[in-house]
């Protein structure tokens, strides 16, 4: 049975609540934002055909909120909600309490999102669905001498995870059996204060792995496809930083191959719906399932870029029933696309949130550059929420026009009044390892130090990196191969901010 929505309640905050009213807009749907009083003078508040406040700044009195929010819904006739990223998304509870209320989810079924939203029963489910896992537990650490027999097993370093773990919390690394039950208890402690559950459980940690994930999409008839993987390899703190799609080391029959793998983890919770299908690689591309994101992820713009699908648009479409508008077959990768986070944080202070007033902010443009952003000149970045400021995007015919084009998209990006990570990404993408392809999620931990940021370059890395911003002007002529030649270390042009 289809349902044709007319009006969506999106319950989010910032870039992502624009980017998909924007999406609904076109559609021609009608557009509600609900917001904190932080968020008074918000763009996506602005942006929205009808908004209304739900409470105080801190997202536990207002975006969390879900009762209010589903008063807002039958306050204004509201027949869809669109959750975003973070906050409610991945919460089987909202999405059920939205089935009781009869108002349409966009994303799967509240039983796909308990079952994905647990990293123990998520490695249960998909066991028997061929999907590689990393070597280790699938149930919650109870017995410790157990536990220490297996991490023994498997052999050291391991890692113990919170199975409600997410954002990078509740990991961490054991490097020999002394060290297992302490940090077995910090890991423990971490998980229930950030998830109010102390589950974890140990896998083998693969060392310097590449961090490659799948964007899926399925619809209410069964139809299930996948659009193709991400890198997303450059971490600080297990959080990306740098995503890019596709990943400059597949190759067709690779890329296929982890495609269908996803595709099996999405048929082991009958999954339908936007989400994504996260795997480690090691160095011989041997990959491992980690976990599914039940939900669209925030670097899903360089998927829809190297695709030509509006995610979002389709999301939609699934919600009211319709049929997915392509097949599998109907995809085909185009290009290559790259998306860094500005973040309003400091680099040269350990990533550290740098809170403040955007004094100057004057927005990049150019070819294949998209700028999804939710804030304006003059705003203040609040305290209370993900300090993002922006997802910077650029893409091109391949890799190294895509580079290109983003680092001349940095530099003619200006925030003045928080420092940012728009440094830090400048860096990384002329770095010879992040050219090379080869980069793994050690990247930072291997590369990076505050001085790279205040060393300048000697002139033959002035010169490489020159070669990379002349490829723009001769990429219309002529097609070139990937490798630029650029050295590594104590690299940094000019720094902003
Ligand atoms: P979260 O839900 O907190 O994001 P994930 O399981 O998705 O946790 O892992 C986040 C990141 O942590 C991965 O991208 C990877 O960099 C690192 N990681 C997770 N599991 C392993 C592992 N077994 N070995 C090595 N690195 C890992």
């Amino acid at each position: 049975m289809t349902q044709k929505i007319k009006k969506i309640l999106v319950a989010n905050r910032g870039e992502i609540a624009l980017r998909i009213m924007r999406s609904a807009k076109s559609a021609g749907i009608n557009t509600v934002a609900v917001y904190s009083e932080a968020d008074e003078q918000a763009p996506f508040a602005r942006f929205a055909d009808e908004r209304v406040c739900i409470g105080p700044p801190p997202s536990s009195e207002s975006y969390l909120q879900i009762d209010k929010i589903i008063e807002v819904c039958k306050d204004l006739n509201v027949d869809a909600i669109h959750p975003g990223y973070g906050f409610l998304s991945e919460n089987a509870a909202f999405a059920g309490a939205l089935e009781e209320a009869g108002i349409n989810f966009i994303g799967p079924s509240a039983a796909a999102i308990q079952t994905m939203g647990d990293k123990i029963s998520a490695k249960q489910a998909v066991g028997s669905f061929g999907v590689p896992l990393v070597p280790g537990m699938d149930k919650p650490i109870e017995d410790v001498a157990e536990a220490r027999k297996i991490a023994t097993d498997i052999g050291y370093p391991v890692l113990v995870k919170a199975s409600a773990g997410g954002g990078g919390k509740g990991m961490r690394i054991v490097h020999n059996d002394e060290d297992f039950e302490g940090e077995m208890e910090r890991a423990m402690s971490e998980a229930l204060n950030a998830f109010g559950n102390g589950a974890v459980f140990v896998e083998k940690f693969i060392s310097a792995p590449k961090h490659i994930e799948v964007q899926i999409i399925g619809d209410k008839h069964g139809n299930l496809v996948h659009l193709f993987e991400r890198d997303c390899s450059v971490q600080r703190r297990h959080q990306k930083v740098v995503e890019e799609a596709p990943s400059p080391i597949l190759n067709h029959e690779e890329r296929m191959k982890i495609g269908e793998a996803a595709l099996n983890v999405a048929r082991a919770c009958d999954y339908y719906n936007a989400g994504t299908v996260e795997f480690i690689m090691d160095s011989d591309k041997e990959f491992y399932f980690l976990e599914m994101n039940t939900r669209l992820q925030v670097e899903h713009p360089v998927t829809e870029q190297i695709t030509g699908v509006d995610l979002v648009q389709e999301q939609i479409r699934v919600a009211e029933g319709l049929p997915l508008s392509f097949k599998q077959e109907d995809l085909e990768v185009n290009g290559h696309s790259i998306e860094i986070r500005v973040y309003a944080e400091d680099p040269k202070n350990n990533f550290a949130p740098s809170i403040g007033n955007l004094e100057v902010y004057r927005r990049p443009e150019g070819e294949g550059v998209r700028l999804d952003d939710g804030y304006e000149q003059g705003q203040e970045i609040p305290i209370y929420y993900d300090p993002m400021i922006a997802k910077l995007v650029a893409t091109g015919k391949n890799r190294n026009e895509a580079i290109a084009r983003l680092l001349q998209a940095i530099r003619d990006y200006r925030i003045i009044g928080v420092k940012t990570t728009l440094p830090f990404c400048e860096f990384v993408l002329q770095h010879e390892d992040f050219l090379s392809g080869n980069f793994t999620t050690k990247f930072v931990e291997q590369y990076f130090t505050p001085e790279v940021l205040e060393t300048d370059p000697d002139p033959a890395q002035i010169e490489a990196v020159l070669s990379v911003i002349a490829f723009m002007d001769q990429s219309n002529q002529q097609k070139l191969t990937p490798t630029v030649p650029v050295s590594s270390s104590n690299w940094k042009t000019r720094l902003r901010n």
